[in-house]
């Protein structure tokens, strides 16, 4: 083959020199993670790959519940490992912009039910990036809430801390979701079950995140301080 015939080939341009390659295990990272949707690696700019980390875990008192993600870019889902699951070790899920989300655990009750998944959404390469957290009524799936927020990336990279926006929205709409007013269905008049955030670890990410942030920030400040 000449050197015009492989020029003319496709190939993987070269990594961004602005971003450092990084490895991570996802059983190690995960098994301290700090709630679902954990981002692996610290990169979310424009056009980024981002892989977010999951471990969901049954057990007698355990409830997920079942909510709606609209996302404007695309997300692939990947199992690491699961037992009790719908889901087989290794399979791939290619989503739909409106998809529902739930444990992916067979009986949530049960206390060897889990999986380990990993949600890996490519950034917007430009433009905005719009996402919606939608609770359904339980008893006849009429919409209770629908959180939207903007999760338009930076445009490069960063290499700081940062929250995610997807944690953030989720948060929120956890918040939001739980509410006398939002429970109670417009519909059928059901007083929906409350949402159990807690099992989904959202606001304690975000809480984490902004105290590492803040940590950060009074580290350096000593620095700066101690080096007039
Ligand atoms: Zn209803």
């Amino acid at each position: 083959m000449s050197a015009a015939d492989i020029a003319a080939t496709r190939h993987i341009p070269s990594s961004d020199p602005r971003v450092e390659p990084l490895k991570v295990n996802v059983y190690e990272y995960m098994a301290k993670a700090a709630g679902q949707l954990v981002p692996l690696f610290p990169y979310d700019h424009a056009g980024a790959i981002v892989p977010c980390g999951n471990v969901l875990i049954g057990g007698p008192e355990q409830t997920y519940g079942q909510f709606f993600h609209w996302n404007t870019v695309s997300e692939v889902v990947v199992c690491y490992g699961s037992h009790n699951s719908p889901l087989a070790p290794g399979q791939v899920i290619a989503t739909q912009n409106l998809h529902g989300v739930n444990s992916r655990l067979t009986d949530e009750t049960d206390s060897d039910a889990a999986v380990v998944i990993v949600v890996t959404q490519h950034q917007a390469e430009d433009g905005d990036q719009t996402e919606a957290m939608i609770s359904r009524c339980s008893g006849c799936q009429a919409e209770l809430l629908r959180h939207e927020y903007d999760a338009t990336p930076p445009t490069a990279p960063h290499g700081e801390v940062r929250q995610f926006p997807t944690t953030v929205g989720s948060a929120r709409f956890a918040e939001l979701r739980n509410t006398d007013e939002v429970r109670t269905c417009p519909e059928c008049g059901l007083a929906n079950d409350a949402f159990q955030g807690a099992t989904w670890g959202w606001v304690r990410q975000v809480s984490q995140t902004a105290t590492a942030q803040s940590a950060q920030a009074e580290l350096r400040r000593s620095a700066a301080a101690f080096s007039d």
